[in-house]
């Protein structure tokens, strides 16, 4: 039986993630925080849990050696652009950093055991920033503009320099991904959730930040069903996972109105320049030609689809 380490388990995709991988029959690990609040309610019985934190490399070391994995899937940081403007020399560490520490743990398990190990980092189109091109694809020059986007940035290139030294090291260059599973601190989940609230009568505002940004928005599931193939695929390489599509957040209000049945809603929204990035990347678009060509992938759920799910669950929560 294969067995895989997740950290971040206690994530949107780190969740979804360790349910694909049981389905599979792979033996689930995970990292977790003693402190993590989610741990206790969320992470399934048979997941084996390794305490530690990513700003104690010990912690990871002894979590790859305990767990012995033949795949390393590395979600867990911090992963909002807007906390790592608030906490940007913690985001270096945790989200760059601690990538460091745990390419140097799955290098060395594999090198003492002889047994090969597979890493797989969760890699973001915040590397690209202010992308030089449209749509953005695995050879677009990296230019972040964010404090989350430099680290990630740090920590793409350091899985590069491992794959080089031998490690199977493979990156999902993932565009934003989105599900009920998303936490309200994200814009997606908090437009949702503010749309059924106002529907359903308890709430008559919705204040957001910027509604000109452009992003690429996919189905959770899918995209983790994207790092299950890059783990499995025959060279470890980088892989853009994005749907092609691109939307305003404007367009992402609109649709989740639509889906709560409000047609007029102009009026309900109002914009907080508080909500403000000093700087952000206009418009994010990937180009998945690369994994849908070797690896076979495809987005399973379209933007009015993915919209309307979360919307339908942030009702449904309200009602009960
Ligand atoms: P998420 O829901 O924010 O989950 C983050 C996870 O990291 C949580 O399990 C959290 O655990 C863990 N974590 C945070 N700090 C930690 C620390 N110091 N030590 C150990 N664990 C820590 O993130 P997600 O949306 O699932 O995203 C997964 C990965 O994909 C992230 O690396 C993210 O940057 C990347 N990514 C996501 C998107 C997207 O649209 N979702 C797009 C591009 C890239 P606690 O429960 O202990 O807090």
């Amino acid at each position: 039986m294969s067995s895989a380490l997740i950290t971040g388990i206690t994530g949107q995709d780190g969740s979804y993630l360790a349910e694909q991988l049981h389905s599979r029959g792979i033996d689930v690990h995970a990292l977790v925080r003693a402190e993590s609040s989610a741990q206790e309610q969320s992470v399934a019985e048979w997941v084996t849990l390794h305490e530690g934190d990513l700003l104690s490399p010990e912690s990871l070391r002894r979590a790859v050696v305990d767990s012995a994995p033949d795949y390393v899937f590395n979600l867990a940081g911090i992963s909002s652009v807007a906390q790592s403007w608030k906490e940007p020399e913690l985001t270096s560490r945790v989200t760059g950093l601690a990538v460091g520490s745990m390419l140097e743990a799955a290098w060395t398990l594999q090198e003492s055991s002889g047994k090969p190990v597979r890493f797989v980092q969760a890699s973001s189109s915040e590397i690209f920033g202010a992308a030089v091109e449209v749509p953005q694809n695995e050879s677009t020059p990296i230019h972040p503009v964010s404090p989350y986007g430099a680290a990630k940035a740090y920590a793409h290139h350091l899985v590069g320099v491992y794959r080089s030294r031998g490690l199977f090291a493979a990156t999902g260059i993932l565009y934003n991904h989105e599900s009920p599973r998303r936490p309200e601190a994200f814009v997606t989940r908090k437009i949702t959730a503010g749309v059924a609230q106002i529907a359903a009568g308890t709430s008559s505002e919705l204040l957001l930040g910027n509604l000109d940004a452009q992003r690429d928005w996919g189905w959770a599931p899918d995209y983790v069903d994207a790092l299950v193939r890059i783990v499995e695929a025959d060279v470890a390489d980088d892989f853009v996972i994005a749907t092609g599509e691109s939307h305003t957040v404007r367009e992402f209000v609109g649709a989740a109105f639509t889906a709560a049945g409000i047609t007029d809603w102009q009026h309900l929204v109002a914009v907080d320049e508080r909500f403000n990035r000093p700087v952000d990347a206009p418009l994010m678009r990937g180009d998945s030609t690369k994994i849908r060509e070797t690896l076979g992938w495809k987005p399973t759920k379209r933007f009015d689809e993915i919209v309307s799910a979360m919307v339908n669950h942030d009702l449904e929560l309200l009602s009960s």
